[in-house]
């Protein structure tokens, strides 16, 4: 039996020496020392032998399966390093080959003018507020002054949601951001209802209408709403507020002027321009020769809608104002078509 196990190390270790490759290897094994190997038959036979045997061809069995097993190891490592050298000597790496750049994403145009916007009114005290785009007739129109028929709700195509069995009160989708000072000077209010916190806020954020898509005009469109609210706040605050604002957004020289204009949230309104920052107030066809830009809607908070907030007008005043983001995005990058903001063309993204 020892003999024989001379033979199966021998021949075993012989036919190792001769496999070049891992599919001869695990042949190889297979044979070697798979259940059927002339090895594992000696194991297998093992019960048969005598008591003086079996420490003697255990231990010499022991040896060659050890033999093989180190043999078999030492094989695959020496193939794996012949790879390799091969690997590094035949596929050459070019290290002067411009590596490839990872595209990087970047803000939309007009999420950049909001973030501009955000951080002006930040700095001058403004918090950002937040609220629902699907609202309710009442927060939409008639808390807002806008009762039911009145005719300024023609300026304001509307989407609805839901309106049977909803009588005067339908879902629609917000026509303008100005339903938040309703949300925000309820919910301000509530924290001391007899003496109630003075508001000083932007409500941005994503309105809808139900408009004849045109390079002016889309269905769909951003607007930032600004609103204080406190004791003794007067049309000059407003007046203060937004000339400021505009030398902050436009620049230190940046003169403004107010038009009276009508709106039933606020008594009395105006229009507020800026001095066209493109040509500095000579005249371009940006601002047709004007000199100035129409940036957006202001005026002091009407006493209904104070009151719907939870504000005594008695006691109370406030300012309200709105701008258009993508307006200001389309006159800063000279844009002429609002449709590229939603279009997600990179061609236009990618210059911003
Ligand atoms: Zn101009």
């Amino acid at each position: 039996m020892i003999d024989q196990l001379s033979e199966i190390e021998r021949t075993g270790l012989e036919a190792l020496e001769a496999v070049q490759n891992e599919a001869e290897l695990e042949a190889w094994r297979v044979a070697h020392l798979g259940r059927n190997s002339g090895l594992m038959q000696v194991f297998s036979k093992f019960g048969q032998l005598s008591k003086e045997e079996k420490p003697v061809v255990g231990a010499r069995a022991n040896e060659v399966k050890k033999a093989f097993e180190n043999g078999l190891a030492a094989k695959a490592e020496a193939m794996k390093q012949a790879a390799l050298k091969r690997t590094l000597s035949q596929e050459q790496l070019d290290v002067t080959l411009p590596g490839r750049r990872i595209p990087l994403g970047r803000l939309h145009p007009d999420t950049q003018t909001l973030r501009e916007l955000y951080r002006v009114f930040g700095e001058m005290g403004f918090q950002v507020f937040r609220s629902r785009e699907v609202e309710s007739d009442e927060y939409n129109f008639q808390l807002l002054n806008f009762q039911i028929g009145h005719p300024a709700r023609d300026m304001q195509d509307t989407y609805f949601i839901e309106a049977e069995g909803r009588g005067d009160n339908p879902i629609v989708l917000r026509t303008h951001t100005s339903p938040g000072q309703i949300h925000a000077m309820r919910w301000i209010s509530s924290m001391n209802p007899d003496n109630p916190p003075p508001v000083r806020i932007v409500l941005p954020g994503m309105c809808y209408r139900y408009e004849q898509v045109t390079n002016r005009h889309e269905t769909q469109f951003d607007q930032l709403e600004g609103l204080a609210v406190g004791p003794g706040i007067t049309f000059s605050d407003l007046k203060g507020t937004l000339a400021d604002f505009a030398r902050r957004m436009f620049g230190q020289n940046t003169r403004t002027r107010f038009r009276a204009s009508y709106f039933p949230f606020t008594e009395p309104s105006a229009e507020f321009d800026v001095e066209c920052f493109l040509c500095g107030g000579r005249g371009c066809n940006v601002c047709k020769g004007s000199g100035w830009l129409e940036i957006g809607g202001c005026g002091m908070v009407h006493p209904v809608v104070l009151r719907n907030g939870g504000y005594a007008p008695e006691r109370y005043s406030g300012f309200a104002f709105g701008l258009g983001p993508q307006r200001m995005t389309m006159l800063r990058h000279k844009i002429d078509d609002i449709r590229y903001f939603f279009q997600n063309d990179l061609r236009f993204l990618e210059q911003f």
